[in-house]
């Protein structure tokens, strides 16, 4: 066992940080402020050829690991969680059950666009009265000759506003319970298909959320993706993968809250000393170093498993939850450490803690974590 990043994971780290301090941390604050959309970052990113980092090469894909999928993530994360968040949902879930399940064709047709950032990938399970129990999911799907005609509707649907097609859950046999469950490929501008993104957030400002709604949207029979009643399994499957972004994420904002109170404490003086003269304070830095660390090798080795083909399901959980909390708690010593101006919007720690919480939220709650991490444990 060795916990070295291999050359690639190493140079994609160094590309990732150049670009994340010189074309993204730039305009964070003033996008958090003005709520736009990183469009001309995704376009550089798209030139920098990593929109389909861990996708197969044959696909417009970049052939990298998961491991460097999270770097990539923590990096954005690092100075922009909004950033972070659109990046990690485009790839884990918008590309990634196309490439689980699609077929030759639907992989050409819609993960090539994807690898090559022609549109955002994402994902629609959420509904108003399935959220974490997404198995209840009311959206339908009755086959009408060759095709599927969809009705119902989707909230907190990342990305959906840039995405041209989109894999969502409907029910084609109510009577199956989650086995009549199906994923579908939709394209956005379809007739009676409506995406809008009117949320007032807590934070993550710049990344799109919106709310779909499907009036008898019609799609061909081969917008079926994977098996007729597999999509509740499908998008459990895809939420596994998820959570190593979302893992990613939480540690690329607690290391930037981190890095932020470290510089400030060398330079604040107090009782006519630096604040990193007082234990207390070296103290709340030592535990939110520690933590990192502990958070980031639950994360890569919840992705080396994903790229060794072994099962990942409860280690994914675990980082998750792990570093999600991680971050909760590291962001908000880091504007403690800040003390009044933590709470100013100009030392940024105040938009890390606001972009912090949604990870203890999105792709299953801390206590649904909980929930998976003791069924696998055999509780
Ligand atoms: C910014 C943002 C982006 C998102 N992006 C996407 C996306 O791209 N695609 C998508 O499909 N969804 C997305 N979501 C939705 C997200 O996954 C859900 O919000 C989340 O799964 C929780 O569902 P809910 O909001 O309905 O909360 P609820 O399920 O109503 O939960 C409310 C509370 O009850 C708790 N709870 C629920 N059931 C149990 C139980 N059995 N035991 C104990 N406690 C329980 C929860 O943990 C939570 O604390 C996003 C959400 C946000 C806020």
């Amino acid at each position: 066992m060795h916990f070295d990043l291999t050359e690639e994971q190493a140079l994609i780290k160094k590309m990732m940080r150049d670009f994340a301090e010189g074309e993204v941390a730039p305009g964070a604050d003033e996008r958090d402020r003005t709520k736009q959309f990183p469009e001309p970052v995704f376009d550089k990113l798209s030139k920098l050829g990593v929109m389909g980092l861990p996708f197969p090469e044959q696909y417009g894909g970049g052939g990298a690991d998961t491991i460097s999928f999270a770097i990539a993530v923590e990096e954005l994360s690092r100075v922009c969680a909004s950033t972070g968040i659109t990046y990690s949902a485009h790839i884990s879930l918008g590309g990634a059950p196309i490439h689980l399940f699609g077929t030759d064709e639907q992989k050409e047709n819609y993960l090539i666009p994807l690898c090559t950032g022609e549109y955002l990938g994402a994902f629609g399970l959420t509904e108003p009265n399935a959220g974490s129990d997404a198995g209840g999911t009311q959206t339908t799907a009755k086959r009408h000759e060759d095709q599927w005609i969809i009705s119902g509707s989707k909230c907190f649907i990342t990305n959906a506003s840039y995405a041209e097609n989109l894999a969502l859950t409907a029910v084609t046999d109510r009577s199956k319970g989650t086995d009549g469950i199906s994923a579908f490929i939709v394209p956005t501008d379809a007739p009676g298909f409506t995406v809008t993104s009117n949320y007032e957030k807590m934070g993550l400002h710049a990344s799109n959320t919106t709310e779909l709604v499907l009036d008898s949207v019609a799609v061909p029979e081969e917008n079926l993706l994977g098996k007729e009643g597999n999509g509740f399994k499908q998008f459990l499957a895809t939420l596994d993968g998820g959570r190593i972004g979302i893992g990613a994420m939480a540690v690329g904002i607690a290391q930037g809250a981190y890095e932020k109170s470290l510089q400030y404490v060398k330079v604040r003086k107090q009782f006519g000393q630096s604040l990193s003269a007082f234990q207390a304070i070296q103290f709340k830095l030592a535990d939110m170093a520690m933590t990192i660390e502990v958070a980031r090798n639950m994360v890569y080795k919840a992705a080396w498993l994903k790229d060794q083909g072994r099962g990942f399901k409860k280690e994914a959980a675990m980082a998750k939850l792990f570093a999600s909390e991680m971050c909760m708690k590291v962001c908000d010593q880091a504007v403690q450490i800040h003390g009044g101006y933590g709470y100013m919007k100009e030392y940024q720690v105040e938009r890390f803690f606001r972009d912090a919480k949604l990870l203890e939220i999105g792709e299953g709650t801390s206590e649904i974590q909980r929930m998976v991490i003791a069924r696998q444990i055999g509780c």
